[in-house]
C-alpha cells in the first residue's frame, strides 16, 4: 500500500515537473509567424502592430508556453489554395516552404491544406452564412432562394477555403451557386472588408464563414445574415503548423488549457459585442423617453392653462 502510494506520488511529482519545463523551446530563437489582415481576429492598431482575436489569443499561449514570436502578413494577401499543379499560395505556402514556424489568423482547417500543413488544436467551431443588406433581402431566406435569383450578385474569398469547399461540393444548391461564382469571378474579393463594403454599398450578398458575418452584422446595423439551415459546412479554425512541427503537442496543450479555463470564451465577448442589438434597445428607449416628455408636457399644459 505505502510503496504504491509512493509510487503514485512520485509519478505526480515527476509529471508535475515535466508539464512545468515543458515551454516552448526554438533555440532561443523567436517563432516566425505569418498572419493575414481580417477583423476582427486580425487587425492592425494606430501604431501599426497586429492585434485582434487570434492575437490576443496568440498572446495568451506565448505567456504559457513562454516563447517569443515576430509577425509578417502573408505575402500575397491570401489565406492559401493551391493552383492546378499543386502548388500552394498564402499562408499555406509560407508554413509548406518553412519561411513560417506558425500561421495565426481565422485559418480554417481544410482536407486539402493538410497534405500541405498540420495544424494545432481547434480553437473555434463555425459554418457558413450570407450577409446582405437588409434593403436587398427579398425574398431570399436560404441558400436555394439565393441560387434561384439573379437580381443579386454573389460571391466569396478568392482563395479561401470556404470558395475550395464549394467547388467540391455534391449538393445541388452549393454547385449552382458556384458555378454562378465561378464565371462571375468579378463577385470573388480579396478580403472580408471588400465583401462587406459591397454588401453595404451594392446588390451584392456576402457567401462567408458564420463568426465573421456575426461581427460585421454587428458591426454595420443595416446588413443582416441569412443561415445555412442545411450544415453545408462545418469547420474550425486552428493554428497552422509546419508539416511535422515539433511545437504542435505544447500549442495543442495551451489551447486546451485556455479554452477549458474559459479563456477562448472571454476574449470572444470582448469583440463580439451586438452593438446593433444595444443601439436598436437604445434608439426604442429613446423614443419612449421623447413621448413621456411630449406627453408630461401636454398634461402639464392643460392642466396648468
Ligand atoms: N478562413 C478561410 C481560410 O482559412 C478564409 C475565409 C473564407 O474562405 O471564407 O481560408
Amino acid at each position: 500500500m505505502y510503496a504504491n502510494n509512493c509510487i503514485i506520488s512520485t509519478a505526480i511529482i515527476l509529471t508535475t515537473i515535466v508539464m512545468c519545463v515543458q515551454t516552448l523551446d526554438n533555440d532561443g530563437k523567436p517563432l516566425r509567424g505569418v498572419t493575414i489582415v481580417s477583423p476582427p481576429f486580425v487587425m492592425k492598431s494606430r501604431d501599426n502592430q497586429f492585434e485582434g482575436f487570434t492575437i490576443d489569443l496568440l498572446k495568451e499561449i506565448a505567456k504559457i508556453l513562454k516563447f517569443e514570436y515576430t509577425l509578417y502578413p502573408s505575402p500575397d494577401d491570401r489565406y492559401g489554395a493551391t493552383d492546378s499543379k499543386g502548388k500552394p499560395s498564402g499562408m499555406i505556402q509560407e508554413l509548406f516552404m518553412r519561411r513560417a514556424e506558425f500561421a495565426i489568423a481565422d485559418l480554417t482547417i481544410g482536407e486539402i491544406r493538410q497534405r500541405y500543413i498540420d495544424y494545432s488544436e481547434p480553437f473555434l467551431d463555425l459554418d457558413l452564412s450570407i450577409l446582405i443588406n437588409k434593403k436587398n433581402i427579398g425574398n431570399i431566406t436560404s441558400f436555394e432562394d439565393l441560387a434561384n435569383q439573379t437580381r443579386i450578385r454573389y460571391g466569396t474569398i478568392r482563395e479561401g477555403e470556404t470558395y475550395r469547399s464549394m467547388s467540391m461540393s455534391s449538393d445541388p444548391t452549393i454547385i449552382r451557386i458556384n458555378n454562378y461564382i465561378y464565371s462571375n469571378a468579378f463577385n470573388l474579393v480579396n478580403s472580408r472588408e471588400e465583401g462587406v463594403q459591397n454588401t453595404l454599398n451594392t446588390e451584392y450578398a456576402f457567401i462567408q464563414e458564420s463568426v465573421a458575418n456575426e461581427y460585421a452584422a454587428d458591426q454595420n446595423c443595416e446588413l443582416t445574415i441569412i443561415h445555412d439551415k442545411k450544415n453545408y459546412y462545418s469547420r474550425q479554425y486552428a493554428i497552422g503548423l509546419q508539416k511535422g512541427s515539433p511545437f504542435k503537442p505544447e500549442f495543442d496543450r495551451a489551447i486546451k488549457q485556455l479554452k477549458s479555463d474559459g479563456t477562448v470564451d472571454k476574449l470572444k465577448r470582448r469583440y463580439w459585442k451586438t452593438k446593433c442589438l444595444s443601439g436598436a434597445v437604445t434608439a426604442k428607449l429613446d423614443i419612449i423617453t421623447t413621448i413621456s416628455l411630449i406627453a408630461s408636457a401636454l398634461i402639464s399644459y392643460i392642466l396648468f392653462n
